[in-house]
């Protein structure tokens, strides 16, 4: 059997009925992932996944890789640092207990930015991730490695990524392949090495709108474990829907504007046309905060990440140096050999933004203009069912393109994933054409826990007026 022309479904469907020999079929993914990495870089850690039964001795199903910032009992987890480089966990996420109660697999963990640290994975401490449409470019980043997988893997496989402030949508749009950042609330953050508390989602990349929809139906749902995971569990996949005539799409005109390339711009409009010729609606709409969204975000992400790094302090967990000299001194020695360059920055400029003077005029006014984004979207979705704009606001840059750019530079590539990240809604990246063979992606946002509706829209636009 082809197992490279099955979708997630069809795969479920055929190795519950015993038409797919799983054990060939497992040999030959562990091959193709091996093959990948040493081209692409999208492993941190490979697991050995060929044979794993469950009680009764059946081959269990579903292959699924986990970025390397959620916990794996018994598999490293670095969160894409050098100073988690010897961190193996003693416990599952909540979400890879669903994901193994469901019969899933884990295949390894993915690759990403130091803690999400970025936009482009190359502030990964291992080697970077490639895009497999052109490896001279970015996977995108912080969930590169995730995303690349998944375009560059011709067999039924989800991948679990995370976000915090565009890290699901970024890389999927880069990749040209399906993202799904929940609302924040929905998936449980229990085993999630954090970045930010109040930002951190954990969501699906898969290939298409069905294979995010199944993901999303196994890990969400409340946690015990987690106080701010309130969603219900619902079945997402079951309740899929192409009927979208009617529906009220609002168009931000911000997401439209400077920084964003043109040609991407006429791309997503291409494709919210093809919507209105099916029926949907559309209006352009005004969201004048979005521009303070970007360093309210960066106030807000570093000063959570300051306080979540300092853990870090080669004694609990991961690498360790001969003790000697004061706890400070100790602490600084391990620090500076372990940690990255952005890693450092952010903890520079989330500790200064945290300290007494200067918290009121960063830290607390950075809360104020997250309030108001969150009113202004609000407001957007009494009117309208979902709205839409660009995903990334330039095609995955390359490398040497990169290196050019200045922190600065690559903060300003976050313009259009912040606003909905910092509100907490749920966003959706689906392809919708390319410039240049590489792909341009659209992003349908969603009102709290309206995931359905976009993944619905999301399905219309895969299926019926794909460009
Ligand atoms: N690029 C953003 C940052 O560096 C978002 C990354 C993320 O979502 N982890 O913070």
């Amino acid at each position: 059997m082809n197992h490279s022309k099955l979708s997630v479904k069809e795969f479920l469907e055929k190795s519950k009925t015993g038409e797919i020999d799983l054990k060939g079929f497992f040999e030959k993914l562990y091959e193709k992932i091996q093959e990948l990495n040493r081209k692409y870089n999208f492993f941190i850690t490979i697991s050995d996944f060929r044979d794993e039964r469950t009680e009764n001795g059946k081959i269990k199903g579903l292959p699924v890789s986990v970025k390397d910032n959620i916990c794996v009992k018994g598999m490293r987890c670095t969160a894409g640092s050098r100073i988690l480089e010897t961190y193996v966990p003693v416990f599952d996420a909540t979400v890879i207990k669903r994901i193994r109660n469901e019969g899933g697999i884990i295949t390894g963990k993915t690759n990403q930015d130091e803690f999400g640290f970025g936009t482009f994975s190359t502030n990964s401490g291992f080697d970077v991730p490639k895009n497999p449409l052109d490896p001279e470019r970015t996977c995108g980043g912080s969930s590169g490695g995730a995303a690349g997988l998944t375009a560059a893997l011709n067999y039924p496989h989800i991948a679990l990524g995370q976000s915090t402030g565009g890290s699901i949508s970024c890389p999927a749009s880069f990749c040209g392949v399906v993202g799904l950042t929940p609302t924040y609330g929905l998936v449980s953050r229990y085993g999630l090495i954090d970045y930010a508390n109040s930002l951190d989602k954990i969501g699906p990349i898969g290939k298409s709108v069905e294979d995010v929809s199944i993901l999303l139906s196994v890990i969400s749902g409340k946690d015990k474990k987690d106080a701010t995971c309130a969603g219900e569990k619902k079945d997402y996949f079951a309740n899929l829907s192409s009927e979208a005539k009617g529906m009220r799409i609002g168009v931000p005109k911000e997401y439209f504007g400077e920084g964003v390339d043109e040609r991407i711009s006429e791309t997503v409009w291409n494709g919210i046309k093809k919507l209105e010729s099916i029926g949907v609606e559309y209006e352009e709409i005004e969201l004048p905060s979005t521009k303070y969204a970007l360093p309210a975000y960066y106030i807000i992400a570093t000063a959570e990440a300051s306080t979540n790094l300092a853990k870090f302090c080669g004694m609990r967990y991961g690498a360790e140096e001969k003790i000697e000299g004061s706890f400070d001194e100790y602490f600084s020695k391990v620090r500076t050999k372990y940690f990255g360059e952005e890693a450092k920055r952010r903890i520079l400029l989330g500790t200064y933004a945290r300290m007494a003077g200067y918290r009121d005029k960063y830290y607390l006014k950075a809360l104020q203009v997250r309030t108001v984004v969150i009113q202004e979207f609000k407001k957007a979705f009494k009117k309208y069912d979902a709205l839409i704009a660009p995903t990334m606001p330039v095609i995955a840059p390359k490398f040497k393109e990169i290196e050019k750019m200045n922190p600065l530079d690559v903060y300003m590539m976050d313009i259009l994933t912040v606003a909905p990240n910092l509100a907490g809604i749920p966003m959706l990246s689906v392809p919708c054409g390319k410039i240049k063979g590489m792909p341009a992606v659209m992003h349908i946002l969603g009102y709290h826990f309206d995931e359905q509706k976009i993944l619905n829209i999301g399905l219309v636009f895969e299926k019926e007026v794909k460009t």
